[in-house]
């Protein structure tokens, strides 16, 4: 059996001690099968690397099936006008959505995404998904616009969504709430009764200020947004709490959960959902955030409540690039009291664990096969100019 070993000046495991010169050693499933100190272990057949390894990274959000309306909407316009302007696009030629999606996965293959929780509307990522290295969740995302007269057809047209998601090696899917603006009681019901506490939930959570508002006061943008759209409201009632409240009281506490975005959520409301569920992930896309409504959540609410955070791309519709690694980079530039660590963790193994594939990746652990990156670092520490070298896939 032949061993590949590979040597770094520093080894970020992630799950323990940074490792100064050490050494990983891989069978030829890219499983890892040692980790030593070059020092103990000599330098003999081992492929030496001047810079930081960092296991694979892991995207929990994304929209994969979106690829195709790159550049498509303008930025800074809100999450109200984006959404209008996303709905209002022309139809694309499937061949071309086929292409961009081919493309926008291997932008991610190429930039060390080893794993994605992937939002589908439609099954236009099957054919990808199967056949692509990464480990994709899908999840497979239901609206009805708190139209009670819309929830069943929904329902029955989105479960045909979720039968056709392939789940090749380990690939995984659950049914899953849009957002609590867009999902009446009746279908979080439906939804609750076809999963079961071994699955992952996502949610958009508390993306603009007009979210609160709705469920607080019953006013803000999404009334003006429902009536556009012929939508009536007339049977909401405002909850007088914010819209994580109803998300809460509608989905099962048994279910890992990913709450996606949480640009207005409090530090009471990161409270109140980890009393609701012992599983919460709070997934972070601060350049999607920047894209549409110019903001970003404040992390230090998050590190105060010791929250589990990971990191999203969302889509390109709403980024730039499908880059977790441009992610960390915003993160640290706009909020550089955290420590690179810390988001290492939440762009590494908080993401494996919310998406159920901390077996494997997540962490540079013996019997794990977490894809190995090599960060690029031309001025010598992690900054704007920091690139990505895939040293092995993940298993
Ligand atoms: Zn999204």
């Amino acid at each position: 059996m032949s061993l590949r070993k590979i040597g770094a000046s520093r080894i970020h495991t992630v799950s323990g001690e940074v490792i100064e010169n050490g050494i990983i050693i891989l069978d030829q499933n890219n499983t890892i099968v040692g980790i030593e100190n070059q020092a103990e272990h000599g330098l003999d057949g081992v492929e030496l690397y001047d810079g930081d390894i960092i296991p694979g990274l892991i995207n929990t959000h994304c929209h994969l099936e979106l690829s195709h309306l790159i550049g498509a909407a303008p930025t800074g316009t809100g999450l109200l006008a984006f959404l209008n302007a996303v709905v209002s696009l022309r139809d694309f030629p499937e061949e071309d959505i086929l292409e961009s999606i081919r493309k926008g996965d291997q932008q991610m293959q190429d930039e060390g995404i080893v794993a994605v929780g992937d939002i589908c509307n439609k099954l236009d990522t099957a054919r990808t998904k199967a056949e692509s290295p990464i480990h994709y969740y899908s999840f497979v995302e239901m609206f009805d616009f708190m139209q009670d007269a819309l929830t069943e057809n929904t329902f029955q047209q989105y479960k045909a969504v979720f039968e056709g998601q392939a789940d090749r090696h380990g690939n995984k899917k659950s049914c899953v709430p849009h957002a609590p603006y867009t999902v009446s009681p009746g279908l979080f019901q439906l939804l609750k009764e076809t999963t079961n506490p071994n699955q992952t939930i996502s949610i958009h959570n508390q993306e603009t200020p007009h979210e609160d508002q709705l469920f607080m006061e019953k006013t803000g943008g999404f009334l003006d947004f429902y009536k556009g759209f012929n939508f009536s409201l007339e049977d909401f009632q405002a909850t007088g709490k914010h819209s994580i409240y109803y998300a809460m009281e509608n989905m099962n506490p048994e279910c890992k959960t990913i709450m996606v975005h949480n640009t207005m959520t409090t530090q009471a409301d990161i409270e109140a959902a980890h009393e609701w569920n012992k599983q919460v992930y709070w997934a972070t896309c601060p350049n999607a955030n920047l894209y549409i409504e110019n903001r970003m959540p404040e992390y230090k609410k998050f590190i105060e409540t010791n929250a589990k955070v990971t990191i999203g791309t969302d889509s390109l519709t709403s980024n730039w690039r499908l880059s977790i690694l441009d992610e960390m980079k915003t993160i640290l530039k706009y909020q550089s009291y955290l420590d690179f660590e810390t988001v290492l963790k939440w762009a590494t193994l908080n993401g494996a664990e919310a998406l159920g594939f901390d077996n494997i990746l997540g962490s540079i652990d013996i019997g794990k096969a977490p894809g190995i990156n090599l960060l690029v670092m031309p001025n010598g520490t992690f900054d704007e100019q920091t690139t990505i070298q895939v040293l092995a896939k993940n298993g």
